[in-house]
């Protein structure tokens, strides 16, 4: 998933961004209420917002309302300070799908983030962990590919990919919107050089590249039919 982490403790939001990072997850990182909604707005690959209450500029509850306002179609995880009633509901009221009290485990972000990603702003909820498109499945609890049952291993940058293949099957995904998935913001790459990493893994699946499917002058499209 392309996460964005807005946190204005220097120590945490480097700690959460390594951490999220080794879960092959893309992070962003804003510092303050402003920035961080600048960036939910603008680009459109990102898939969750961690986002503290406590923030320079405008608040958490702030940045969760504008982003709703404007209809920003973005998983939103609130960072409260304090077991407290009150900011619960206040962050809940402001639009975010789930909260998390500090200080708290990592396990536990990550295992929000999975139900957040199944919760999804459309359709069905999924209830299994696993994304799958024919002989490949990503397990999300476990962060594995597998082609057939056997393991496949990724790189992150190509992990991003098949990622965001998985979580829109049957969608064809231009470079622009693989880009804004799959690389930080600010990535310096063309929508060009996308063509390759989908190239490399394409070569790590196999056969199983087969089921990305290159839908011409427009991008890919990864699906059953
Ligand atoms: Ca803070």
């Amino acid at each position: 998933m392309h996460l964005l982490v807005v946190e204005d403790d220097a120590r945490l939001s480097i700690l959460l961004k390594r951490l999220l990072e080794e879960d092959r997850h893309v992070v962003d990182v804003a510092h303050d209420g402003r920035t961080g909604f600048e960036y939910a707005s603008d680009a459109r690959g990102i898939d969750v917002v961690i986002l503290d209450v406590g923030l320079p500029d405008m608040s958490g509850f702030e940045v969760a309302k504008w982003l709703r306002r404007d209809r920003i179609d973005v998983g939103i995880l609130m960072l409260t300070a304090r077991d407290s009633v009150g900011d619960r509901v206040a962050g809940l009221d402001a639009g975010a799908d789930d909260y998390l009290v500090k200080p708290f485990a990592f396990e536990e972000l990550s295992a929000r983030l999975r139900a957040l990603s199944r919760r999804g702003p459309t359709g069905p909820r999924r209830v299994e962990p696993r994304l799958t498109v024919g002989p490949v499945t990503l397990d999300e609890t476990l962060r594995q590919v597998t082609v057939n049952g056997v393991p496949v291993e990724l790189s992150p940058r190509e992990f991003s990919l098949l990622e965001c293949f998985l979580r829109h099957p049957g969608q064809t995904l231009t470079r622009d919107q693989l880009l804004d998935h799959a690389w930080p913001f600010g990535a310096a790459i063309t929508p060009n050089a996308v063509d390759a990493y989908v190239h490399y893994l394409r070569d790590k699946l196999g056969q199983a590249g087969a089921w990305i499917r290159t839908v011409r002058g427009v991008g890919y499209r990864m699906s059953d039919a």
